[in-house]
């Protein structure tokens, strides 16, 4: 599996919301999400406005990041067993 096709799976956005202070950088690490949770277990606490409507070009979270490999390697397995069958 490509990056882009993982990346299909999941979109890559932020928290939306405004930063109120300088050190916030709640809007600034991007996460693949699936759904309404990152695959990294982050998700948008209750009063926040959630996930961003736009998609991020660049992920940033290392959590995510480090799934997606995990991701990959898998699919990748899978992909090498369906062959030799
Ligand atoms: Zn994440």
């Amino acid at each position: 599996m490509s990056d882009k096709e993982v990346k299909m799976l999941y979109k890559v956005t932020h928290l939306s919301g405004r930063c109120r202070t300088g050190n916030d950088m709640v809007g600034q690490i991007t996460h693949a999400v699936s759904g309404w949770i990152a695959i990294c277990g982050k998700k948008p606490k209750g009063k926040s406005l959630g996930w961003s409507m736009w998609s991020d070009h660049e992920l940033t979270c290392p959590k995510c990041l480090s799934k997606i490999k995990e991701l990959e390697a898998k699919e990748m397995q899978t992909q090498k067993g369906n062959q030799t069958k």
